[in-house]
C-alpha cells in the first residue's frame, strides 16, 4: 500500500530569528506539493515563533520528556510542545541515543507520552558502521524495534519510523537502494507482526544524508515513505527539491 509521503526537517541546534524567513518560504513553497505532507522540527525555543509565522504548517520538536511533568530542569513536555505549537516530535534520534545515552525503554517512554497528548511522533533508530559491516542491521534496527516501538499506535498515522543508519548522518554517504529495500521491509514487517493491520499504515522515513540529487532514487524504494533531512532541511533552496521529488514519486 502506498502511504502519502513524509518529508519532514530537522534543524537540529541551527536557528535563529532570522532563519524564521527560511521557515516562511519553505511553508509557502511547500503549498506547490499538496499531495506530501511537509514538517520542519526546529530547536525548542524557536517552536513557538516558527508555529506563529506559519499557521497551519507542521511545526515540531527535536525530543520531548517521557514526564507528563515534573522536577526536570531544563526538559520539556509533550503538552508543552504542544502549548507552543507544535504538531510533532522526533524521538530517540541517534545523537541523542548517543550523547544523551537514551535507551530504547526511554524511547519507547517518550513517544508514548507525545503521542498521548495528540503529537505525531517520528522514532528514530538505525545501525552503526561497525554493526552495518559485520552483518548485523536487520537484527539490530530489529531489536531497537522491540525496545522502543510504543505498546499502541497513537491516532491516524500518529506514528512515523525514520530509519537513519548513523553512518550515513552528516556524511554524504547513503546505503544502496538494495540496502535501505531490505531494511525497511524487515521494519514493515516488524510492525505488522506488532499491530496488525495498523502496521501497514505507519510510515516508514530514510533518513542520512538525503538530497535533491538523491532523494528521486530514495522515493522509489518500496516502503520508503518520506524522509527525515537533516542538514538539505535548512534553506528552502535544498530542501523544497526533496519535497518536489517526493511529490513525484507520488504522482510515479
Ligand atoms: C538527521 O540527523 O536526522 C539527518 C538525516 O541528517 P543529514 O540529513 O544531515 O544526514
Amino acid at each position: 500500500m502506498a502511504l502519502r509521503k513524509l518529508v519532514a526537517g530537522n534543524w537540529k541546534m541551527h536557528g535563529l530569528s532570522s532563519d524564521l524567513d527560511q521557515v516562511r518560504a519553505i511553508a509557502a513553497e511547500s503549498r506547490d506539493y499538496p499531495n506530501v505532507d511537509v514538517a520542519l522540527c526546529v530547536p525548542a525555543i524557536l517552536i513557538e515563533r516558527a508555529a506563529r509565522t506559519v499557521p497551519g504548517f507542521a511545526i515540531g520538536g527535536q525530543d520531548v520528556h517521557h514526564s507528563g511533568k515534573g522536577a526536570h530542569t531544563g526538559c520539556i513536555s509533550a503538552l508543552m510542545l504542544l502549548d507552543a505549537g507544535a504538531s510533532l516530535t522526533i524521538v530517540g534520534h541517534s545523537e541523542r541515543r548517543d550523547a544523551q545515552r537514551e535507551s530504547n525503554e526511554e524511547v519507547k517512554a517518550k513517544a508514548e507520552t507525545a503521542l498521548s497528548v495528540g503529537l505525531d511522533v517520528i522514532l528514530c533508530l538505525g545501525e552503526s558502521l561497525e554493526v552495518r559491516e559485520s552483518g548485523g542491521a536487520v537484527d539490530t534496527v530489529a531489536a531497537q524495534l522491540d525496545g522502543s516501538l510504543p505498546d499502541s499506535l497513537g491516532g491516524e498515522a500518529g506514528l512515523a519510523i525514520a530509519y537513519e543508519p548513523i553512518w550515513a548522518i552528516g556524511t554524504g554517504t547513503i546505503p544502496t537502494v538494495a540496502e535501505i529495500g531490505e531494511m525497511h521491509a524487515a521494519i514493515r514487517r516488524k510492525l505488522v507482526e506488532r499491530y496488525g493491520e495498523d502496521g501497514a499504515t505507519v510510515r516508514i522515513l530514510y533518513g542520512g544524508s538525503v538530497k535533491a540529487s538523491n532523494a528521486g532514487e530514495i522515493f522509489a524504494i518500496t516502503d520508503v515513505d518520506g524522509a527525515l533531512v537533516g542538514g538539505a532541511s535548512l534553506k528552502a533552496a535544498d530542501f523544497i527539491p526533496i519535497v518536489a521529488a517526493a511529490a513525484a514519486a507520488v504522482e510515479g
